[in-house]
């Protein structure tokens, strides 16, 4: 009898994993950042105490009629034009029929048949600089469910339906995800993107971002899809990876030991890094579609997506583009002052000032990062203006202070006192440098005068001295000479002699 293989077995062995390829199509939902839900006024403030959110449409009374919040479909429009979407001009939405405690209503509605967004695409890059296409099939608009609460030891269930009627979008790939690093950097981009475009915090901890891991495994070269199994309750993009991971491998395992796949739902357990059986295909519900009758279609007209065309924001990658073609930042550089749209504004708001854009880069991200990162602030907090770090700038480039006492003293300075100038703080605080010819020749002279056996050895050709004349200069003058200028003067002033 052939022996068993256990998932253990197969992680070391990359010849069996090596034969088979990962497949992943990635559904994410997106709650939009919109102050009522999407067919009702009733407000979504987080953090409210259960059941206040709720008026009778939420509550699903007889009689009530819901009615488009147009915010939303203008949000899942920018989401839509950010990923080249063709955006659908008559939209129906649909009632998907189940009965579960937090859907008062007994149905969902959204948009089966025509999603507000179809195709499109997001171009991702995983550390190894390689570029992958991962296609949209679409981008529809639905309203979130209440949330069941399981009390510890007891056996009730509480509803709190503050969250039902909240407005999400639905971010559907096809399965062109191929390895578990892709789906990570996928992730990434959209929460970079869903926060650029202020529609969604993008905050997967506390749920507002939320997905679907759709994971098969087929042979390399086989041209059909494998059976797939969906991965759903993971709280980080780190752990939509891990579950990945774990699926792949676990699939595998079936396979070799001559097992098939199940379609089926399954969740996945953070501490044990292991995913669960939840439910399997066949049990699912039949949603029974049907277009949803209370609500008349909802048309965009040329105007209505002009006018959000005109207001859609700069975008991470056109920014990553303008940073490294036109500021010839690294892509390195480029790609961490873009990582937060607030940061890439404030990079852009102190090059419109200076030209010394790598200036600009290091001081945001060497100083100015390390300062928000102390103390846990965004950059909408940081006290300085954007003209202060063009002054810090221009105070280096022009030699009046040394960029080790900018960084090590000025910065913090300035930071406790966004009030005043760059330079009248140097000038208080003494730390300006001198670079004129007259006021570093004479320390120089007096230094050489002190010293007649060294200069004579150094012009016998002992030039290590230099380092010796430099240091006395500086400690003459306390650390206030341009170095490099001092440095020339010394070399000159020997020379001469
Ligand atoms: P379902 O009807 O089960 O929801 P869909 O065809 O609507 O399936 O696809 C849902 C998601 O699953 C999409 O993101 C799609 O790309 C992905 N998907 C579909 N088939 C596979 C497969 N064989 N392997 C991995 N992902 C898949
Ligand atoms: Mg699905």
């Amino acid at each position: 009898m052939t022996k068993e293989i256990t998932q253990k077995n197969l992680i070391t062995d990359k010849n069996i994993l090596d034969k088979y390829e990962l497949v992943v199509g990635l559904e994410v939902h997106a709650q939009l950042l919109t102050n009522s839900k999407v067919f009702s006024s009733d407000a979504t403030t987080f953090g409210q105490n259960p059941n206040t959110n709720i008026s009778v449409i939420t509550l699903a009374h007889p009689g009530t009629l819901p009615k488009l919040n147009g915010k939303v479909a203008e949000l899942a429009i920018r989401m839509g034009l950010a990923c080249g979407c063709h955006i659908s001009r008559y939209n129906i939405f649909d009632r998907k029929n189940y009965f579960y405690p937090d859907l008062p209503k007994g149905y969902q509605i959204t948009q089966d048949r025509t999603p507000i967004c179809k195709g499109g695409f997001l171009d991702i890059k995983t550390k190894d600089g390689k570029i992958s296409h991962i296609r949209l099939n679409r981008i529809h608009i639905e309203e979130d469910a209440g949330k069941s609460i399981h009390l510890e030891g007891g056996d009730e269930t509480l509803i709190d339906l503050n969250r039902a009627g909240t407005a999400l979008i639905e971010i559907v790939t096809e399965p062109d995800i191929r390895a578990s690093e892709e789906a990570y950097v996928y992730m990434t981009e959209v929460r970079r993107l869903v926060r650029y475009l202020e529609i969604c915090d993008g905050n997967m901890e506390e749920g507002s971002m939320r997905c679907d891991a759709n994971v098969s495994v087929r042979l390399k070269g086989e041209p059909n899809l494998g059976k797939k199994v969906e991965v759903k309750n993971m709280n980080s993009i780190r752990n939509v990876q891990r579950a990945i991971d774990h699926e792949f491998v676990r699939q595998i395992t079936l396979i070799e030991n001559g097992k098939s796949i199940t379609s089926e739902t399954r969740t996945f357990d953070a501490d044990l890094g292991q995913t669960f059986s939840m439910r399997e295909k066949e049990e699912m519900n039949d949603y029974r579609y049907f277009p949803e009758p209370d609500l008349a279609p909802f048309i965009v007209s040329e105007e209505y997506l002009a006018g959000i065309k005109a207001k859609m924001p700069p975008l991470p990658a056109e920014l990553f583009e303008k940073f490294t073609t036109q500021y010839g930042l690294s892509e390195y550089d480029a790609g961490v002052l873009t990582d937060e749209k607030n940061i890439a504004l404030y990079f852009e708001a102190i090059c419109t000032k200076t030209s010394n854009y790598k200036a600009a880069s290091n001081w945001l991200m060497g100083a100015v990062k390390y300062h928000l990162n102390k103390l846990s602030i965004d950059i909408s907090d940081f006290p300085l203006r954007p003209e202060s770090i063009v002054e810090l700038i221009e105070l280096v480039d022009s030699n009046k202070i040394s960029f080790s006492t900018a960084s090590s003293k000025l910065f913090s300075a300035m930071v406790e006192n966004p009030a005043l100038t760059a330079n009248h703080l140097a000038e208080k605080l003494n730390l300006l440098q001198e670079s004129d010819d007259e006021a570093i020749l004479p320390i120089i002279e007096e230094v050489l005068a002190k010293n007649p056996e060294k200069v004579l050895a150094y012009q016998k050709g002992n030039k290590n001295l230099l380092g010796m004349f430099m240091g006395e200069v500086m400690q003459a003058s306390k650390g206030k000479l341009d170095p490099k200028k001092a440095n020339e003067l010394i070399r000159k002033a020997l020379e001469k002699k």
